[in-house]
């Protein structure tokens, strides 16, 4: 639709301008720090920080109704710039230009209703959200456009020149940051560190088809992360983990999007997200925080964090009831099919803490829960889930694994409606399931096939079939029609067809 078509009270707010005054938020100490420059942590106590935009306030002067008008009217624009997560820009990166906004088709990902045998069997009404049907099929791609359009805004504002981005990953970080970086080629290069063995052959090919500099290193991911912070401290590098509060900021749109395709009703939602750096769920909480803030959303949804119980650090610490006695002990962690969220010393913690007590005191009750789960069940439901029509990624089965226990747990209403992340696309994580169906999981992950579930491919050879086609090499018509004969007959036994008569 023209700009003009819109109706006369949305018109003024279809289009963002840069606003607002974005500073990095200290979670350690009072300070404030400017954003002409990328921190990552607080350069006077070291914590991490967060972005706040210090006239937040002014967003209030639109009522929360008006705001859902405008939003609701933004889904109608052609510009690419608000096509991703920029529709929310006022709450996103108000002082980004839309001329500096990288958008390469991420965000608005499908939210797809559950099959009545699929919610009978979880127990409640859910609908999964596929940000696997991000352009690097996960929802890093969120984080990504935001941190790379703040970057691209620095260059074209001349604040910086040549960047070269640099992330550990557990497969989906390096796999976003390099394809974001190759679009902004030749200001942006791109490097990446992966826990050597550590990431699947398809998250391993997506950083090399962009053409970064991939590093593999002995350990595991906390042990990557550990090398980048070094790097990013000695060296002139951007560090595009989610350390860097930019990443928060964009994936705060998944928030804004449930809220959007739910009709801003949140009040019986549940949230389920997948933890391991504890990035997503900080962003989930805060976009929901936001929105409930300008009264754009009625009430702040459940939000359920699920862990694999092979690396559970924030499960632990919120299994200690008295929030006097909580400690935060970083664990070593197990194999986990769950393998992107496989992080026992997350660095959003000191986040989760601040915003989990904030959540709950701004609700007023308990709105954030945390369940952990085990690698059988993530298996079990991913693969059930996939059975009845999704495209689930093992976070989306360990997600949907979560729901069962805080069911189960009396976290949840049986007459709520939940949202159930899976935050990458089921074919990055094939190879899990080929060790399900296989059944060659190695010992360390504690899988074992439910035959239920298995399935295999059959080749069809029939033993008195001695001619049968081949690549460049076509069969004369009379061993054709031999072939497709008994090829058929057989594949036709065992589904037992019956003969047409
Ligand atoms: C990164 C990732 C997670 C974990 O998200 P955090 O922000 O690190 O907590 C979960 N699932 C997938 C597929 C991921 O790529
Ligand atoms: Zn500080």
């Amino acid at each position: 639709m023209r700009r003009d078509q819109f109706p006369e009270d949305i018109q003024p707010h279809l289009i963002p301008e840069p606003s607002g005054e974005l500073v990095y938020r200290c979670l350690g100490c009072p300070a404030e720090h400017g954003i002409e420059s990328l921190l990552y942590t607080c350069p006077d106590c070291g914590s991490v920080l967060l972005i706040h935009d210090r006239q937040f306030d002014r967003l209030k002067a639109i009522d929360g109704e008006h705001w859902q008008r405008i939003i609701d009217y933004r889904r109608m624009l052609k510009i690419p710039a608000v096509k991703g997560i920029y529709r929310y820009h006022e709450f996103i990166g108000p002082v980004i230009p839309l001329d500096s906004v990288v958008y390469l088709g991420e965000g608005h990902t499908p939210v797809v209703e559950a099959n009545g045998l699929l919610q009978a069997k979880a127990g409640m009404r859910f609908f999964y959200k596929n940000d696997g049907q991000n352009p690097s099929a996960s929802f890093k791609d969120r984080g990504m456009a935001s941190a790379l359009s703040y970057i691209n805004f620095l260059i074209r504002q001349g604040l910086v020149d040549q960047v070269l981005s640099i992330c550990a990953s557990t497969g989906d970080t390096s796999a976003a940051a390099a394809l974001y970086a190759a679009y902004l080629k030749p200001r942006i290069k791109s490097a990446v560190l992966l826990p050597h063995k550590k990431v699947t052959p398809q998250q391993l090919s997506q950083p090399l088809g962009s053409g970064a500099d991939v590093f593999e290193i002995p350990g595991v991911f906390d042990d990557c992360m550990k090398v980048v912070e070094a790097l990013s401290e000695q060296y002139n590098v951007a560090l595009l983990n989610s350390k860097n509060a930019w990443r928060i900021l964009g994936q705060e749109s998944y928030s804004y999007e449930i809220a959007q395709d739910f009709d801003y009703a949140m009040a019986d939602k549940v949230v389920v997200v997948p933890i391991g750096n504890a990035g997503n769920i900080t962003a989930v909480m805060n976009g929901f925080l936001k929105f409930h803030e300008v009264g754009i959303i009625d009430a702040l949804p459940k939000i359920v964090g699920v862990q694999s119980v092979h690396a559970n650090p924030v499960f632990q610490y919120y299994s200690e009831p008295d929030s006097s006695k909580r400690k935060f002990v970083p664990m070593t962690v197990k194999p986990s099919v769950a393998q992107a969220a496989m992080i026992g010393n997350p660095v959003s913690m000191p986040r989760v803490i601040h915003l989990v007590d904030r959540y709950n005191q701004v609700a007023g009750r308990q709105r954030v829960f945390f369940v952990e789960v085990a690698e059988q069940d993530i298996m079990d439901w991913q693969l059930t889930a996939n059975r009845n029509g999704h495209i689930a990624c093992t976070h989306g089965g360990e997600s949907l694994a979560g729901l069962q226990v805080a069911l189960k747990n009396g976290f949840l209403d049986s007459n709520e409606t939940a949202i159930v992340d899976s935050t990458a696309h089921a074919l990055k994580f094939s190879g899990f399931q080929d060790m399900y169906f296989q059944n060659r999981f190695p010992d360390g992950f504690a899988v074992s096939p439910d035959p239920s579930l298995v399935n295999q491919p059959r080749y069809v050879h029939p033993k008195h079939l001695t001619q049968v086609p081949a690549p460049g090499k076509p069969l004369e018509p009379g061993a054709m029609a031999v072939f497709v004969e008994a090829i058929s007959r057989q594949i036709a036994a065992e589904l037992g067809l019956k003969k047409r008569t």
